[in-house]
């Protein structure tokens, strides 16, 4: 009879692969405005979601950050962003513009006492710093963007050989025994 019966076929190997695959197919270096970018990389690499939740009860407000899992800097969502960006420095630029005319109009801003053209000027400050720190980002994702989508398959294909990855230990420095 066929001795050979307890010969298991090897499956285990192949199992481990095919799941690596799926998360590769995504080209990191190719703009997607919707997928998280980390500005350091230039790249929408895969990032560790943290969520800190301060306050209680009504008060409670909820921090969510995406880290970089390659340089550990935040990342942003270019979709997410947008209005954000347009919402803070207009209203940044509305209040700080009232506040101006106010002063204007009263002919003097009143620091010492604290008017309220002194107090809309304060409170423009930080949408607009805000707001301001968002444009910056948004430019640089921007000026990415448009210089990927000038480059042919081939050439992103390579840049996501050639880039730092996330997944490590495959660096090929295995020492022979
Ligand atoms: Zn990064």
């Amino acid at each position: 009879m066929a001795q050979s019966e307890e010969e298991l076929p090897e499956s285990q190997e192949d199992s481990i692969v095919s799941s690596e695959d799926e998360e590769l197919k995504a080209n990191p270096f190719i703009p997607n405005a919707k997928a998280y970018w980390c500005p350091s990389c230039k790249a929408h690499h895969d990032y560790d979601y943290s969520c800190f939740t301060s306050g209680s009860g009504g008060n409670r407000s909820t921090t969510e950050t995406y880290s970089c899992k390659v340089c550990k800097s935040t990342m942003f969502n270019p979709a997410q962003t947008l209005p954000w960006m347009y919402g803070l420095t207009g209203f940044g630029v509305i209040l700080l513009a009232i506040g101006l005319l106010i002063g204007l109009a009263k002919g003097e801003f009143d620091f010492k006492d604290g008017g309220p053209e002194v107090i809309l000027i304060l409170f423009s400050i930080f949408p607009l710093l805000i707001g301001g720190m968002m444009i910056h980002y948004m430019r640089k994702w921007l000026a990415w963007s448009s210089t990927q989508k000038k480059k042919s398959a081939e050439e992103l294909e390579q840049e996501a050989v050639n880039a730092p990855s996330a997944a490590g230990g495959d660096s090929g420095e295995k020492t022979e025994a």
